[in-house]
């Protein structure tokens, strides 16, 4: 598909409504994606025509539909870059995938005394998870400190780094702030002290050409939902060594070879981790937002955001009171800012009234807002449907909001 900004608007249906009598203008991606006709057609057709469970099924509806979901696994394979198929399994998102190697790789290689490394910018899913191994095995979490700019500081992160180090697990792209981090040099340096790198992909993923091979990652966790795909599914990516090594996270049907009383044998990855009856209808569903993705590259698709956050910084600086949080040179299109003398939630809900969409609070980063001294921000993040109209509809609002406290 050729990059024509109409058509890839007249794709997603949920663009084209008024809120309170004005055009929608939708800045909220960072939280979630809008979904192109494809993926709501995929969903439909399932149901009307392939419902049915997957793997065991002994009839053509189980069969279709285990094909599918398995051409949705080699999709994701493809998109990621990875070796094997078998490397790619289903969670129910980011959270959950940081979770099952929390709770896998976390029981059997973390203990009393390692160290686990994340930086000041994460996600709470990519906190707390791993508070919670430290509390059970007695290892410790350390912090990367990051610059004004929202940068994490490399000569800090080298003397954290050390051969207690087990894990660095670290956002790929800040939700917050936009941030890219530089996560090949982290996953090299990483790998010289023997630890294992878990990359946060829930922001790069719909924005960066991702190869996992040329990443060399030991796990990448994402989320269809924030990729132009269905709510309530995942990805887990792991080197196959290291998923064999793991042990279960769930334990229940599908993910076994053999039960007996006595004792259970495994299934081979990926259905070792993917217990029960998995989220079928979406997975086959994400196929469909994945080539709409790949039809138009990764590359083209940055180039529009990457035009769009350009437009926005180069108004919006000229907007007295208006204040940037996160300013790296390195940056997907998230523009998260405060207004001097205004609660982000008051302007959140001025730029609501004009129909202009966008998430405003802490973001799921509460220590990172500490970090800058303060409660939230306003974020408008871009996605591949909007427009540089859009983009000044927002810098006039924020300016119209600004000038009631900034005379
Ligand atoms: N990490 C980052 C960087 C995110 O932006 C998000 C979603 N806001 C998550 C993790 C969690 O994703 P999910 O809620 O889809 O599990």
């Amino acid at each position: 598909m050729s990059f024509n900004i109409d058509q890839i608007r007249g794709l997603f249906p949920v663009l084209h409504q008024e809120v309170h009598g004005k055009p929608l203008i939708y800045f909220d991606n960072a939280a979630t994606t809008q979904k192109p006709k494809a993926v709501l057609k995929a969903l439909q057709e399932y149901y009307e025509k392939d419902n049915s469970n997957i793997h065991r099924g002994a009839h053509a509806l189980a069969d279709r539909a285990t094909r599918h979901y398995e051409e949705t696994r080699e999709a994701v394979r493809d998109f990621i870059g990875a070796r094997e198929a078998a490397e790619i399994i289903f969670t129910k998102g980011t959270t959950e995938s940081i979770n099952l190697v929390a709770k896998t790789f976390g029981r059997n290689f973390i203990g009393k005394g390692d160290e686990i490394l994340i930086s000041t910018m994460e996600h709470h899913s990519n906190i707390v998870p791993w508070q919670m191994v430290c509390e059970e095995k007695g290892a410790i979490l350390k912090v990367i400190p990051i610059t004004e700019s929202g940068e994490i500081i490399w000569e800090e992160f080298e003397i954290l780094l050390s051969s207690k180090t087990r894990l660095v697990s670290i956002v790929h792209a800040s939700n917050a702030l936009g941030t890219i981090n530089p996560v090949k040099k982290i996953i090299d340096a990483a790998h010289a002290v023997g630890a294992k790198v878990l990359l946060d992909g829930a922001q790069s993923t719909s924005h960066l050409d991702i190869d996992v091979l040329d990443l060399n990652c030991d796990f990448l966790a994402f989320s269809t939902h924030k990729l132009y795909g269905p709510t309530g599914l995942g990805v887990l990516y792991g080197k196959r060594e290291v998923l064999e090594e793991m042990p279960p996270f769930l334990g229940g049907g599908e993910m076994i070879k053999e039960v007996t009383f006595e004792k259970t044998t495994y299934n081979e990855i990926p259905f070792k981790f993917e217990a029960g009856t998995p989220n079928i209808a979406d997975v086959i569903a994400f196929k469909a937002a994945l080539d709409f993705v790949q039809s138009l590259t990764k590359p083209k698709i940055r180039a529009h955001e990457d035009a769009l956050l350009d437009h926005a910084n180069e108004l919006m600086s000229g907007i007295k009171g208006f204040i940037p949080v996160g300013t790296a040179s390195e940056k997907v299109s998230v523009l998260s800012f405060n207004i001097n003398g205004m609660h982000p939630f008051d302007v959140g809900q001025m730029l609501d009234a004009k129909g202009i969409a966008v998430r405003t609070g802490h973001h799921c980063t509460q220590p990172l807002m500490k970090r800058f001294g303060i409660e939230g921000t306003v974020r408008a993040s871009f996605a591949v449907y909007n427009t540089k109209s859009e983009i000044e509809k927002l810098a006039e609002g924020v300016a119209q909001i600004a000038r009631l406290k900034n005379k």
